[in-house]
């Protein structure tokens, strides 16, 4: 007998169970969409060449070693992170009234937001577009979170946001809920609110008293240009919010397994800085003490370096790009056949996802049938198409759809 005997199995991931289906099926003509990573048009991950330069400038950098870094990270980098998002001239950054904090990823940075948030402010409910990444729920709720509610998104006939919706759901928000809110590339809709609707957006946060906290885990990556794809966030910063985002460098410099993060704070008086940082700097001391340095001198290499920042500029250029043409080549494919239904919404999604329409039985069609993998939502990532294979999922589509 042992202690552990009576220990049940939890739920099973999904994205990562739909990994292991398709690494286990032979045929030949299989198809993963179920993956949240870029892929080549070979179908390969991508090591960004300014990343490998980076990566061999750390590793020869004799004046580094493996002492601990500061339990909030590497400054340079964090302050990078943070110049990135709010832009080198805001003037936030300017007053000292926004910082960074090095995080385990865009995930480490939501756990670390929320568990402040619930532990050092007693917050208790929170508000997730109705879908979200399926993370959020649980880090929030793992974080102490307690109450958690969904506000309209998806609206299934239009195709779009349900804005209305929305809109109505976050007015009945009680005073101090927290508002998680998709900087961009909404995962796993692909539909992002339009500038005005963020202003309507933030009038009822602003109104109702509401904390706005950002998952930004797409800059750059979705349209390719990382001031376009941080309109949101500036948008609240310049208008006087405070709020948190969680910044991931997974996706816009392929840093998946390195879990490099950032937790930008935008507070409204520098002189709340000290007991935030130090409140921050307890709640990492006890969940996992310290952060990594490998990604962080990467990352904090690049962005800090003219030469080397231009160059990543390109590369996310290269990846949004090849994104962008597969939405054009899913539609063109999908209406040369004349599949049911309108198809605008694939090329006007923006970022790795998109929400297909397809319904659960359909996504089960495209697996057991046409060995095309991906979520039950619909959701498929457009990295996994290519040029040689976008004929073969159209025509799944259109089959699973008759
Ligand atoms: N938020 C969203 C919306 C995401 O899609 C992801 C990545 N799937 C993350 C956060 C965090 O990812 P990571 O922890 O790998 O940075």
């Amino acid at each position: 007998a042992s202690i552990f005997d009576g220990v049940e199995k939890g739920a099973p991931i999904e994205v990562f169970a739909l990994n292991k289906a398709f690494l286990e099926d032979t045929c030949s003509d299989k198809v993963n969409l179920g993956v949240g990573a870029y892929r080549t048009e070979e179908g390969k991950p991508w090591v960004l060449p300014v990343v490998k330069k980076a990566e061999k400038a750390v590793v020869d950098d004799a004046t580094l070693n493996h002492e601990y870094l500061p339990v909030l990270g590497l400054d340079t980098y964090a302050a990078a992170a943070t110049g990135l998002l709010l832009g080198e001239d805001s003037l936030q950054i300017k007053n000292k009234n926004a910082f960074g904090i090095q995080t385990l990823s865009g995930t480490g940075a939501l756990r670390l937001g929320a568990e402040f948030l619930a532990i050092v402010m007693g917050r208790r409910t929170f508000y997730y577009s109705d879908p979200t990444w399926e993370n959020h729920q649980k880090v929030f709720l793992s974080a102490g979170f307690t109450d958690g509610h969904y506000y309209r998104y998806w609206d299934p006939q239009l195709r779009g946001i349900d804005f209305d919706g929305l809109i109505s759901d976050l007015k009945k928000a009680p005073e101090g809920s927290v508002i998680i809110l998709h900087a961009c590339a909404h995962n796993p809709t692909g539909c992002d609110p339009t500038k005005e609707q963020w202003v309507k957006i933030a009038d009822v946060i602003e109104e109702k008293k509401l904390f706005p906290f950002f998952d930004s885990a797409y800059q750059g990556f979705a349209s390719g240009d990382p001031v376009h794809d941080a309109f949101a966030v500036r948008y609240f910063v310049e208008r006087g919010f405070e709020l948190f985002c969680a910044q991931s460098f997974a996706k816009n410099f392929g840093l998946y397994n390195e879990r490099i993060g950032n937790l930008t704070v935008v507070q409204r008086n520098p002189a709340t800085t000290a007991a935030i940082q130090s409140r921050m700097t307890l709640l990492v001391r006890f969940m996992y003490s310290n952060p990594p340095a490998f990604g962080g001198r990467i990352v904090g290499k690049v962005l800090n370096n003219a030469e080397l920042r231009q160059e990543w500029m390109e590369s996310i250029k290269t990846m949004s790009s090849r994104i962008i043409k597969m939405r054009s080549l899913l539609r063109g494919e999908l209406e040369k056949l004349g599949t049911p239904g309108t198809w605008e919404h694939i090329t006007n999604q923006i970022g790795m996802f998109s929400y297909t329409g397809l319904n659960e039985e359909q996504v089960k069609i495209m697996i057991e049938k046409y060995h095309i993998y991906l979520l039950a939502s619909g959701r498929i990532n457009m990295c996994g198409l290519n040029e040689k294979n976008v004929k073969y999922v159209a025509n799944a589509i259109y089959e699973s759809i008759l």
